[in-house]
């Protein structure tokens, strides 16, 4: 798929991004290109659009870039996971680990329904922890999450394996 391609030659590496050692993946070149940000979302949405997916859950900040355009195509509500303290209204936490340390992940009570089938959509898998955190988020209050979705996999991270038997698709490896 020459869309791949495309996809993959605009993404931008920067070496000792956060910090030294890393090889940061840039998504913010691949925005830069209308036709490879068009692409992006038009290979989710022809995976995603027959499959009754009731939500898309994006996992802040870059999956929120990605998710919500899925949302809108595939005529689902979109629902942002945000880092703690950022919304307003009743949360429920779901905490995970960190290279060092742990974060927590947000959601709103109400939001999602018990039964709904949910896409949880970010940028990058790397360790798989952020995932796997919004899976088990979406998983206690009853949402059936069919797949997760990124842009990019750093393969020899295996954060597959974090996902147990969760579908993960990704666009490049
Ligand atoms: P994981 O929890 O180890 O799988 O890390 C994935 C999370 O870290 C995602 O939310 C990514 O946005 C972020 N992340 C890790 N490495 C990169 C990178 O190279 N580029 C962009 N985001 C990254």
């Amino acid at each position: 798929d020459d869309r791949i391609s495309r996809i993959s030659s605009s993404i931008r590496v920067i070496a000792d991004f956060p910090k030294p050692g890393i090889l940061f993946q840039d998504i913010t070149t691949l925005l830069l290109d209308p036709k490879a940000f068009k692409d992006t979302i038009d290979l989710f949405v022809e995976r995603y659009k027959e499959q009754n997916i009731n939500v898309v859950a994006g996992i802040e900040a870059r999956g929120f870039i990605f998710g919500a355009p899925i949302a809108l195509a595939i005529g689902a509500k979109f629902v942002p996971l945000r880092k703690p303290k950022k919304l307003p209204g009743e949360v429920i936490s779901e905490e995970y680990s960190l290279e060092y340390g742990t974060d927590i992940m947000e959601m709103h009570v109400g939001a999602v329904q018990a039964g709904e089938r949910a896409l949880v959509v970010d940028d990058l898998i790397a360790t798989g922890g952020t995932l796997s955190a919004a899976i088990r988020l979406l998983e206690r209050v009853g949402v059936d999450v069919v797949e997760c979705a990124c842009v990019i996999e750093l393969p020899e991270l295996k954060g597959r394996n974090l996902l147990g038997d969760k579908p993960l698709f990704v666009l490049v490896s």
